[in-house]
């Protein structure tokens, strides 16, 4: 019989960040993966890294990012982003639904945590180009997400091995997770199933931190509704809610937004899940500088509505409400040098006309005549008196149209005008299991279940409707953390 002091089920962000908290308190620790070497990491692998931290100036950025250069000091404007602006910030895009007591971590830990793990070998540096525009010279950072992991998402999770290797903490691949081991005394191991055997695996504390539903198709439908069997999937192929049910089926305590997840523009003709050597580059988020039309030919949100890092999460679901639930981007000369990367790689769906009447031809399933209206009617209603500015919400609207676009409004008139089809890409869900702010999952009876802790996207009650960009990874390492170290107490470590 394998035994263990605590058993990790995933190998994600916040499934490392449990096992390194609990192996630094002396115990002895396994992870599961589900997935093989090659794909190891889940969606943590898919991300570019981003993270949302407080730091209330340079000093604080210094302590996680101790090399940057003089250079970078003196040519860009870091701001801050203060715990004030992160709560004000999550109880906005959540609708105040979000735990206050979770938040309250999430928002306090999130410096501490990143300092933790700069401690054990992370590297961060800060996002340039995607979150700071330069203007006259110099950079500004916007909307709160200044630092990403070195190396991206790939780069986050080949620290995390690293530093568990180095650490004794033994990682399984290929280990499928299918139940709890568990009495009335709590829970005492995993059943996993390698090399197609069903094996037990006993400890004396299990963290769960393998994912959402969102690659579970049948789940998807059920849970978030209609269309969304339809989805593609952004990242991992793995993540299939296995983790809540488990917990569920032992009489656990499901909490959150069940209907909501995190969806966002997606290349229309991406494959069904994510693909490693594309990563995000499927996802097209420079929408706020564009207009975006659907099947009809119409405008049918506001693209800037606010920082791309506020709306992007929620538009997704707006797109797979459109007929087709597809629709195509539409920029000019004047903004294309302003898109990000991912306008750039190659399994890109894209059409490219030296004039609006030429590209309404080339816009698949869109109903050219009401689209060259719309264009139309959208440059005339540009309010070219404010100035346009990338960096700030800068006001610069078009308004009296039944869909009005708040800011960075530019008219569509330089060609050669650009186009991306997107359709609906989902990220994560947000419903999950509801967890004590020691990380203990809770049973239907709100009390603790023994030996049983959780961390990561399978927690609910901390997103609701709509998610501020970067903060997945926070939450993941916060309260992977936090689990992993309850985990060790219960274990009788300290
Ligand atoms: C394309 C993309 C880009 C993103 N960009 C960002 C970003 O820049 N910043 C940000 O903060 N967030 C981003 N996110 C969201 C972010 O990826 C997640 O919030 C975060 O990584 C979740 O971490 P996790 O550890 O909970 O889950 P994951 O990283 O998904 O890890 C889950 C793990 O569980 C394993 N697993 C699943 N089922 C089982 C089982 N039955 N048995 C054993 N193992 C199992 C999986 O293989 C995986 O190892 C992005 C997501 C995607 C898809």
């Amino acid at each position: 019989m394998d035994a263990y002091d605590v058993i990790v089920v995933g190998a994600g962000n916040a499934a490392m960040c449990a096992a390194l908290a609990a192996r630094e308190r002396g115990c002895s620790v396994v992870a599961l993966e589900r997935a093989p070497l090659e794909e190891r990491g889940g969606n943590t692998t898919f991300t570019a890294g981003a993270i949302r931290v407080v730091y209330n100036g340079l000093e604080d950025l210094l302590e996680l990012m101790p090399d940057l250069s003089e250079e970078e000091r003196r040519t860009t404007d870091f701001g801050t982003y203060s715990a004030d602006q992160y709560f004000d910030d999550m109880a906005r895009v959540t609708q105040n639904r979000a735990n206050p007591d979770l938040v309250e971590l999430l928002v306090r830990q999130s410096h501490p945590t990143l300092k933790w793990l700069r401690g054990k070998g992370m590297r961060f540096v800060p996002i340039y180009g995607r979150q700071a525009f330069k203007v006259d010279g110099r950079f500004k950072f916007w909307g709160g997400l200044t630092i990403e992991a070195w190396g991206g998402g790939p780069g986050l999770v080949e620290a995390h091995h690293k530093t568990a290797a180095a650490s004794g903490i033994e990682v399984i691949y290929e280990a499928h997770a299918t139940s709890l081991l568990a009495d009335d005394d709590g829970v005492r191991g995993v059943k996993v199933k390698t090399d197609g055997r069903t094996r037990e695996l006993h400890a004396k504390a299990v963290v769960l931190a393998c994912g959402g539903f969102e690659a579970n198709t049948d789940w998807r439908t059920r849970y978030l509704g209609p269309n969304w069997d339809l989805a593609k999937v952004r990242g991992s192929r793995f993540n299939t809610g296995d983790g809540i049910r488990m917990a569920l089926e032992i009489g656990a305590q499901s909490c959150g937004n069940w209907s909501g997840c995190h969806a966002v523009g997606w290349d229309r003709n991406a494959p069904e899940f994510g693909d490693l050597a594309v990563g995000d580059g499927f996802q097209k988020h420079s929408y706020p500088f564009g207009i975006m039309v659907n099947a009809k030919g119409l405008r049918f949100v506001d693209e800037g509505a606010d920082f791309r890092n506020y709306t992007y999460a929620k538009y997704g679901r707006v797109i797979l409400e459109q007929p087709g639930q597809f629709a195509w981007q539409i920029f000019d000369q004047k903004v294309t040098h302003l898109l990000r990367d991912e306008y750039r790689i190659r399994q890109v769906t894209k059409a490219q006309a030296d004039s609006l009447e030429e590209l309404a031809g080339k816009l698949d399933d869109v109903d050219p005549a009401r689209f060259l209206a719309t264009a139309r009617e959208y440059n005339a209603a540009v309010d070219q008196s404010v100035a346009f500015n990338p960096n700030v919400k800068d006001g610069r609207a078009a308004k009296g149209l039944a869909v009005p676009k708040s800011n960075w409004a530019n008219t569509l008139d330089k060609p050669p005008f650009l186009a991306f089809a997107v359709t609906c890409g989902i990220t994560f869900t947000f419903g999950g299991l509801r967890i004590t702010t020691e990380g203990q999952v809770v049973d239907t009876d709100g009390k603790p279940i023994p030996g049983l802790f959780a961390a990561g996207e399978l927690v609910g009650d901390i997103f609701y409707f709509n998610y501020p960009g970067g903060t997945g990874l926070m939450s993941g390492a916060v309260f992977g953390r936090i689990a992993g170290n309850s985990a060790a107490a219960a274990t009788g470590r300290n």
